[in-house]
């Protein structure tokens, strides 16, 4: 329960002076929900506290990274050991081979990898080396999907980007805006008439294994499987990006669960650990383009960071078979309380999964795409979010993010969200557009 929130206020009040809008990150800021950001000084298991002492039952998992809750003690002592060895060499390092290796062995078609240290700086990779291999420019992307702040992928994407109501951001070049084709998500006529109106033009079709960032989205039956048949028909490559589902929905992320290959991949978040750290990789014949082997020139001071490398390697290694029953018992259960409560308040509700990714969308129809996101009942979302947070559950502050559980979640977290849940359903109920 709420024992109020002085503390986050003043904070956030201080972040304002010094920060562009008192985030490093939009999304954190509420704006599409109102009110005053938590902050947040400590995380344990399934649960964080603020800076006002109020414990929340954490269903962000910072986005994703945290599979196994906060301050796993694995992870933890990981970090201290590395630390204790040196923050930074600019060397290689025995770790960074042996999380590419962890990396390599469990996703097949990733036959070589690469350490970056954000997701964008990952698909921005991978984008710079499809073209670079194919010797094309365009790139096919999908409403609604994001693929972190690259310029040429910010054109209607999802996260953040959606949540502010942004068609894409000032500052893109119009040159890399015309270079990005943006097609509805699940709609494979629209891609292969795309390859017919550019012909020999489009280097690549990125798209999220399972798309997270317009809430859940899972592709239909046979659309990856179509988007790669397409894809290799006309010279192109796929890119599959897994930074949000990558190590997260299954130990071999969305591939472990469909089996559909890309050429290139992207990984972030859960190979971090929770550090900064994420990767591109795929085919060997394409990143033997990359430098120092190609001419495709790509680089990090902080790449393969030792500290953020060994936590990332503790929470793969520390993610058995149990860890994602865990998860994806979790989300079930998740998906099941909001499902109960909300129709038993009367709002009409779809809880949908991208395997253990879970979103509520209030409204009538099934969503397939942005489109359909955006037509949902967003505005009921502001109330449901306050009042889950005023009953110490913490949910993404956007209508338009998924739900992440962690493994850590236990009967008591769970009943803390069962007995916020009524009240939060009721105030969806009521709430007006
Ligand atoms: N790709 C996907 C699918 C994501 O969900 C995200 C971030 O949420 C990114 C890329 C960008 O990752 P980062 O925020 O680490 O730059």
């Amino acid at each position: 329960m709420s024992t109020g929130t002085e503390q986050s206020k003043a904070w956030f009040d201080r972040a304002k002076a010094a920060i562009p809008g008192g985030v490093n990150s939009p999304v954190r800021a509420f704006n599409s929900v109102g009110g005053t950001p938590r902050f947040m000084v400590r995380g344990e298991g399934p649960h964080l506290w603020d800076a006002d002492g109020n414990r929340y039952v954490d269903l962000v998992s910072s986005w994703g990274p945290m599979i196994l809750g906060h301050a796993h003690p694995h992870v933890v002592e990981a970090a201290r050991k590395a630390a204790t060895s040196g923050l930074s060499f600019g060397t290689p390092t025995i770790g960074e081979v042996e999380l590419a290796e962890e990396i390599v062995n469990r996703v097949a078609p990733v036959e070589q990898v690469r350490l970056v240290n954000s997701g964008t700086e990952a698909t921005m990779s991978a984008i710079r080396l499809a073209r670079g291999f194919t010797g094309r420019t365009k790139i096919v992307k999908f409403a609604g999907c994001y693929h972190g702040h690259v310029d040429a992928l910010l054109a209607q994407a999802g996260s953040g980007v959606a949540t502010l109501g942004l068609p894409t951001s000032p500052g893109v070049t119009g040159a890399q805006a015309a270079d990005t084709l943006v097609l509805p998500y699940n709609d494979l006529d629209a891609v292969r008439q795309s390859f017919v109106d550019n012909p020999g033009e489009i280097a690549a079709v990125i798209t999220e294994a399972a798309a997270g960032n317009m809430g859940a989205v899972a592709p239909d039956e046979g659309f990856n499987a179509g988007l790669r048949d397409l894809a290799h028909e006309h010279g192109a490559l796929l890119v599959m990006d897994e930074v949000m589902t990558g190590f997260r929905v299954s130990s071999a992320g969305w591939f472990g669960l469909e089996g559909v290959a890309g050429d290139l991949y992207t990984f972030g978040k859960v190979m971090s650990g929770g550090l900064p750290a994420a990767a591109f990789g795929g085919r060997a014949d394409v990143m033997a383009k990359l430098a120092p082997g190609g001419p495709v020139y790509q680089a990090g001071t902080l790449s393969g960071n030792p500290v953020a490398v060994a936590t990332g390697l503790a929470t793969l290694r520390a993610a058995d078979h149990a860890v994602y029953a865990a998860l994806d018992a979790n989300a079930k259960r998740l998906g099941d309380l909001f499902r109960r409560s909300l129709s038993e308040a009367g709002v009409t509700n779809n809880v949908q999964y991208a395997g253990n990714l879970v979103s509520v969308f209030f409204g009538e129809a099934p969503v397939r795409d942005y489109a359909g996101a955006q037509a949902s009942e967003t505005w009921r979302y502001p109330a449901f979010f306050h009042a889950l947070l005023d009953a110490g559950v913490y949910g993404p502050p956007s209508a338009y993010e998924a739900w992440f559980v962690n493994a850590a979640m236990d009967d008591e977290a769970f009943s803390v969200i069962e007995a916020a849940l009524p009240a939060a359903a009721r105030a969806a109920a009521e709430a007006v557009k």
